[in-house]
């Protein structure tokens, strides 16, 4: 933890620390997502001594509710297959909770409560009414049938949907859960529920109940975060070669942003390699392949034979300025990051959630890199989310140009709260410490004005 020069303090938040993992053993990714949090909200205590006489942070870690439930489902062979399925309703105290669904062999507690974690800063970062929550199972969508998935999809809301309501807890997307999973999820909730409740489910498709941008938000808007992070240092965007790692919903749309403000993304990827296209990465292409045909990274060299394919290997080493990591989690190591910057990276923005480790991001401040913490520069998703609910209450649907503009009034609304907190609270430029002091106080201070819940 970082000394606060308050030995009360330190001695306290190393207390804390302690009692959660001693509370919550064998849950790496929740241990590293409350660590970072608490490492830079010492000075808060020191100013609101009133949050520790409340136990708000004891409290905020500790998820309100935890459900982890059978998910049975047979296979196109009429074999019959058994996942796990978690949805971990963290903090409610700003609003109903809000946060995607991931589908994913690697989906357990620990990470499923890291997500959640981070989700209510950051759904707090976004000025919006919504709580912070996350979910999924350890399912992997790769190789399965549409049936496949639909049969699986209808089995995990069969349970999930008891939980569920657009007052209580409203799902979205996340790895492995796009449009399709959320129409074979809304569906079963729809038949079981005999209600056609749009707001309890977000990411939906545009004919029924969607909203346009939602599938571009999460990229979108991690790529006007960086351009607003340049802007502050009196830079930009403008001509700046971009590495992006996955290629999934987060990294296509990053890709698409960066070079709609001047930015030249040459290099994405997916779990089995890397490609390189030092033209620029042709998103059309890169469509096609990932969004129409589900297809794998490899293939857009068999169509741009000028671009190369490297199995496995680090992204990161391919020299660029802006860095995107839009993957999963720890996906940038404190090695890559120290490539980053020998390289000359000026700025990092996470699309994905915590994707950088913790020597990564300590890397990128030492160096004075621009680094836009996840909670803080993806939150462009969950904003046009809580879009998407205003537009299900009032039964209305927005243009493409009106709902992007407010996702870039979100996010610039975003930096300016992670700058200014930073300055006031001694660590300019530093938007790992803004962003969780700005999410931090508003959590808190909603948690105390709501009495002991
Ligand atoms: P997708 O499933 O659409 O894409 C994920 C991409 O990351 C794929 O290219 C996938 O490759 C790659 N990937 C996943 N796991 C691994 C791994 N263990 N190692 C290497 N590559 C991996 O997911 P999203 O784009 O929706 O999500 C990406 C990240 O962004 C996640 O961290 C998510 O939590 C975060 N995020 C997403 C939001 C959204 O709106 N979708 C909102 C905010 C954050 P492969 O296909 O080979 O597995």
């Amino acid at each position: 933890m970082n000394p606060t020069g308050d030995p009360e303090t330190d001695e306290r938040m190393e207390q804390v620390y302690a009692a959660v993992i001693d509370r919550n053993p064998g849950e790496p990714e929740f241990h590293q997502a409350v660590h970072e949090v608490l490492s830079s909200i010492g000075p808060v205590l020191r100013k609101h001594p009133e949050l520790a006489e409340h136990k708000i942070i004891e409290r905020i870690c500790e998820p309100e509710r935890q459900i982890i439930f059978r998910v049975p489902w047979a296979d196109d062979a009429g074999e019959i297959q058994i996942n796990r399925g978690y949805r971990v309703e963290y903090n409610s105290a700003l609003g109903p909770y809000k946060g995607g669904l991931r589908f994913h062999p690697s989906v357990n507690l620990s990470i499923v409560k890291f997500l959640g974690f981070e989700q209510t800063f950051k759904n707090a970062l976004t000025m919006m009414p919504i709580g912070g929550g996350k979910g999924g199972a350890n399912f992997d969508p790769k190789g399965r049938s549409d049936a496949e998935i639909m049969r699986f999809c209808q089995s995990f809301m069969t349970e999930l949907y008891r939980h569920l309501g657009e007052y209580t807890d409203v799902p979205a997307g996340d790895i492995g859960v796009g449009t399709r999973e959320i129409g074979y999820l809304f569906g079963q909730y729809k038949r079981i529920t005999n209600r056609y409740e749009s707001g309890v489910l977000t990411g939906k498709g545009i004919t029924w109940g969607g909203a346009l941008v939602r599938p571009e938000a999460t990229g979108y808007g991690a790529a006007f975060f960086a351009q607003e992070m340049l802007q502050a240092r009196g830079d930009s965007l403008d001509g700046k070669t971009c590495v992006v790692s996955g290629s999934g919903n987060v990294a296509i749309y990053a890709i698409e942003k960066l070079h709609q403000l001047g930015g030249i993304a040459i290099a994405c990827s997916d779990s089995q390699g890397y490609v390189v296209d030092e033209t620029g990465i042709d998103l059309e292409t890169l469509k096609e392949i990932k969004l129409d045909a589900r297809g794998r990274i490899r293939d857009y060299v068999e169509r741009r034979p000028s671009a190369k394919f490297v199995e496995g290997g680090c992204i990161w080493d391919v020299p660029c300025q802006v860095a995107a990591p839009c993957a999963t989690q720890n996906e940038l190591d404190g090695a890559a990051a120290a490539t980053l910057v020998r390289n000359g990276v000026v700025a990092v923005v996470e699309g994905a959630n915590m994707p950088a480790t913790p020597d990564a991001v300590a890397s990128f401040l030492e160096h004075k890199v621009a680094f836009g913490p996840g909670k803080a520069a993806n939150a462009g998703g969950v904003a046009t989310s809580a879009l998407e609910m205003q537009q299900n209450a009032s039964r209305d649907s927005w243009s493409f140009e009106y709902t992007e503009q407010r996702l870039a009034q979100i996010m610039a609304g975003i930096h300016e709260a992670c700058y200014e907190t930073a300055e006031e609270y001694g660590s300019p430029g530093n938007y790992v410490v803004g962003a969780n002091i700005a999410g931090f106080l508003r959590v808190s201070q909603a948690m105390t004005a709501l009495g002991l819940i």
